[in-house]
């Protein structure tokens, strides 16, 4: 686990708004807003292969898009220009904001501070069930909103506001990829935490490369079957699993969230063989975040997950020996706090968002001293 000395924040974690509700864009005076007509293509992409008549293959993702002359990937965020592949977005966030950490969600990171968020339009993904989709189902020019953010002042803006996490999340940051690591490496030199919240398909190398300037890693793994990655998500489940296997390799902290669907990932023996392969391949003590389906996108006519199936989902992780398992999305849930694995002692109390008390000294239990995994506050 890599660890960097971490200054204490002044504030509180703010009270969450759901997790379902729609991210409106949030630009702080300090940012220029700009319309996205005037964009200009600048910065050029990282992992990609020229090809013959000026076409060009991006490396990235698992997606290994063959982008022809003027024309973009399947993100929307990468544009081949003269046999050039540049990102569109680098700079040019369309969300930015600061939530408490617990948003993520990412509940054994310093939990109780603030983050400060950034997103951009596209994503690699067609999830039918997205929560963000206005931004990650949109190009730049569609969603027609940005901001100029260079890397060094929103390091800096983190830094003089005393927010001691940045955190890529809403769309897919791969598709922000070089935005992302330059953020993050700059962040690094300055004592922040980099949080990077994915869908977990990129390549091996790309990743590594961010992953040595990443603190902590929240990971949607989707469900336990390709099925239902190529029919919901028009993705695949492999990519996801070895980018899981290479996050903890690397030494990243790692959440993952499963939001749970009725009648898609919701099979009992499916959440088993899941739960089996996160506590052989990646440990026990990888906090497992259960969350609640509410009608969004294009999946408008199915309901919202039960409780009760959250709560079976709950039981058979526990019961496969997974230590940390959590309930999100239903709020005032007790099973949204974290629990002593040994003694069952509520060693963080959480109403959704919100941080109640934090029952740990040194990391350990206040009741039975077991050491909870996670990364916690020096005091
Ligand atoms: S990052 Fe975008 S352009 Fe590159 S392979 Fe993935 S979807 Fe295609």
């Amino acid at each position: 686990m890599k660890r960097r000395s971490f200054f204490k924040l002044c504030a509180a974690a703010l009270a969450g708004a759901g997790i379902t509700k729609l991210i409106e864009p949030y630009f702080p005076a300090w940012m220029r807003q700009t319309s996205a007509e005037n964009h200009k293509l600048q910065h050029e992409a990282r992992y990609y292969n020229k090809l013959d008549d000026n076409r060009v293959e991006c490396e990235l993702c698992f997606k290994n898009c063959v982008i022809s002359e003027g024309k973009r990937g399947f993100c929307r965020n990468r544009e081949n220009k003269d046999g050039t592949l540049y990102s569109v977005v680098y700079g040019r966030p369309s969300t930015v904001n600061v939530d408490p950490i617990e948003k993520e969600p990412m509940h054994h990171f310093y939990p109780d501070t603030q983050i400060l968020c950034i997103g951009t339009a596209g994503c690699n993904f067609r999830c039918k069930f997205c929560h963000n989709w206005h931004l990650s189902q949109q190009s730049l020019e569609e969603l027609d909103r940005y901001q100029n953010l260079e890397p060094e002042k929103a390091v800096r803006e983190a830094k003089t506001r005393g927010i001691p996490s940045i955190s890529f999340t809403y769309n897919e940051p791969t598709t922000f990829y070089e935005y992302m690591y330059d953020i993050a490496e700059i962040a690094q030199q300055e004592d922040l935490n980099v949080i990077f919240h994915t869908n977990g398909a990129l390549k091996e190398e790309p990743l590594r490369d961010l992953l040595q300037h990443i603190d902590a890693v929240t990971l949607d793994l989707k469900a336990f079957t390709d099925d239902f990655y190529q029919e919901l998500s028009q993705a695949h489940l492999e990519p996801v699993l070895d980018s899981i296997k290479i996050i903890r390799e690397e030494g990243a902290w790692l959440e993952l969230v499963n939001l749970v669907l009725p009648d898609y990932n919701d099979d009992p023996t499916e959440i088993q063989e899941m739960c089996r392969w996160i506590k052989d391949e990646v440990g026990e003590d990888t906090p497992l975040h259960f969350s609640r389906f509410f009608p969004s996108y294009q999946l408008t006519e199915l309901s919202p997950t039960p409780v009760s199936t959250l709560e079976k989902a709950h039981e058979i992780a526990r019961q496969e020996g997974l230590k940390y398992v959590s309930i999100g999305n239903v709020p005032g849930h007790l099973k949204n706090s974290t629990f002593c694995p040994e003694c069952e002692n509520e060693v963080i109390v959480r109403h959704h968002f919100s941080v109640q008390s934090i029952n740990l000294t040194e990391g350990r239990c206040q009741n039975c001293q077991t050491e909870i995994a996670g990364v916690w506050h020096e005091s």
